[in-house]
């Protein structure tokens, strides 16, 4: 597979509210039904404000039902900072502001861990510097049970370890702790999803949007988000202004059906040494 997910993680890294009203789009077309539906309490563990984009459109049409939770690992202190005047007073308060308005926004509570931004260049580099923060991996797994407890999801939505949808190592590392906590506890696989979903071609070709990591995975489900495009675009330019430069705007926005879609995997179905996700990031 030529997915350039390397090179497109500026994007999603580019990719980063300002209104407490209802944005426009809030009540746009409807998705088809997606893996979420029927679950009550919804959980989603990202590594930055913003990592919620890709599933954006679906949070928003499953948030109006469900109770959503949106967890970032860290503030995201070593992220953009696009705005005109500057991030005033400093970049973690403006994206902390950012996030609890994503969450008025897709209508979730929204909750910040605080662990290091950016702290290594593996998952497993990433993890030990959060590791080192908690105290021990021991200690470090046991705070995201705790988190998992605190707020008894009946589904959890994180990044595929394989990939973190841009090869971003906080991502990454921050889907394969949520899976051994979620295991350690004994949570039902089946309500534990990874999103799929990778980032391709904004800058660089011609294929732009959001692909399924391996296209040919038969478990991976691939759902249209175009209904609902609009909420990425709002996100990006009213919710998280300091991550997202015009053109990178303007680049998602010529995406065509292929590129507005959004793929998942229930824990399940993910198959650890299929070939295509091995190849994906460096
Ligand atoms: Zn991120």
């Amino acid at each position: 597979m030529g997915l350039r997910v390397a090179v497109a993680f500026g994007v999603v890294a580019a990719l980063g509210c300002s209104g407490d009203s209802p944005a426009p789009g809030a009540d746009a077309g409807v998705l088809a039904p997606t893996p979420l539906e029927g679950h009550a309490r919804i959980l989603w563990v990202g590594a930055h404000p913003d990592d919620e984009l890709p599933s954006a459109p679906v949070f928003q049409e499953v948030c109006a039902r469900a109770e959503c939770v949106f967890v970032s690992m860290t503030v995201g202190e070593r992220g953009n900072c696009h705005l005109a005047d500057g991030c005033q007073p400093d970049l973690p308060t403006v994206r902390r502001a950012e996030f609890a308005a994503m969450g008025r926004y897709l209508r979730g509570e929204v909750e910040i861990v605080g662990l290091p931004d950016g702290s290594a260049g593996t998952p497993e580099g990433v993890v030990g510097a959060w590791a080192a923060r908690a105290g021990s991996e021991r200690a470090l797994v046991d705070q995201l049970r705790a988190l998992v407890e605190r707020h008894a999801p009946d589904a959890i939505v994180s990044f595929d370890p394989r990939h973190g949808t841009t090869c971003h190592p906080d991502h990454r590392a921050t889907g394969q702790l949520v899976v051994v906590a979620a295991d350690e506890l004994g949570f039902d696989r089946d309500a534990v999803f990874l999103v799929e979903s990778v980032i391709v071609g904004v800058g660089d070709t011609e294929a732009i949007g959001f692909r399924p990591a391996d296209p040919e995975d038969p478990a991976v489900a691939v759902i249209s988000i175009a209904p609902r495009f609009e909420a990425i675009v709002h996100l990006m330019t009213e919710v998280y202004p300091s991550q997202f430069a015009a053109e990178t705007v303007a680049g998602i926005q010529t995406a065509g059906p292929d590129g507005r879609t959004w793929s998942v995997l229930p824990v399940t179905e993910a198959v650890a040494d299929r070939p295509a996700y091995r190849a994906l990031c460096p």
